[in-house]
């Protein structure tokens, strides 16, 4: 029986995710997410329910569209296999729950917005505004935060990074991190608690040094438009499902 749930698990995971590639590729133009039904964007034929299952289609296609042959970003199966992943590893922790939901609501969320920054270094608001308010439900009413934890979290989390960017601007009189990254943090905070708030700004600046500068030495460019950081946000949030007791015991409570 678990072994049949964690099949059906990823598979959920995968189709939620190949609704996300819908998500990731229209929101930012300012596209329905609902209708017309997807299409080739180098033909324009629209793509036929066989041609649609997610992770199959694309190992089927080997990679191309059925009726002009063109090039299918590789960016799709992977959003496709990483929220199955994520679907799989969330139900081996929480089970078939509603904190397996929330999680995997929450961290949906997270995988569209990261792959929106990623492209179009922005954060959209309609994701991570109504995140705010709807996470924090999800965090106090689902994942047993109090509603304490919970408001001091969006505060703290949104009030960090926007003292970190108004004194980035202050001092070298050019914006450095976006005001999208300030509501993340708070939409995290809320979901998580405040006490989640050191690990995430801990491990996503780690990420984010790390990566910059390798960035930065293989570009060669400066560390600035190397990356944008709501993907190591996100990262973090989600390590912080995971690890974040095991860090918390580790480093605090000794
Ligand atoms: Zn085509």
């Amino acid at each position: 029986m678990t072994v049949f749930l964690s099949i059906a698990s990823f598979a959920f995971g995968a189709v939620v995710g190949s609704f996300l590639n819908v998500c990731i590729h229209r929101i930012p133009r300012g596209e329905s997410i609902v209708r017309p039904r997807s299409r080739c964007p180098s033909c324009g034929t629209a793509i036929s329910g066989y041609d649609n299952i997610p992770l199959v289609s694309y190992l089927v296609l080997r990679a191309r569209c059925r009726s002009c042959g063109a090039p299918i970003s590789a960016i799709y199966p992977a959003v496709e296999l990483l929220t199955a992943v994520l679907s799989l590893v969330l139900f081996r922790k929480f089970g078939l729950s509603l904190p397996f939901l929330a999680s995997f609501a929450f961290c949906c969320a997270l995988v569209a917005v990261s792959f929106i920054d990623l492209e179009h270094r922005i954060i959209p608001d309609v994701i991570s505004l109504p995140g705010i308010p709807l996470f924090a439900l999800c965090g106090v009413g689902i994942m047993g935060l109090t509603l304490l934890d919970s408001l001091i979290g969006i505060v703290l989390g949104g009030g960090v990074l926007y003292l970190v960017a108004t004194g980035y601007e202050l001092l070298k009189k050019q914006e450095g991190m976006g005001g999208g990254d300030i509501k993340l943090l708070a939409m995290i905070g809320g979901f998580l608690g405040w006490k989640s708030l050191l690990f995430v700004l801990l491990v996503s600046s780690l990420l984010g040094a790390f990566v910059g500068i390798a960035a930065m030495v293989y570009r060669k460019g400066n560390l600035q438009d190397a990356v944008p950081f709501g993907p190591f946000l996100s990262v973090a949030a989600v390590l912080h499902i995971f690890y974040g007791e095991a860090f918390v015991r580790f480093f605090i409570v000794r």
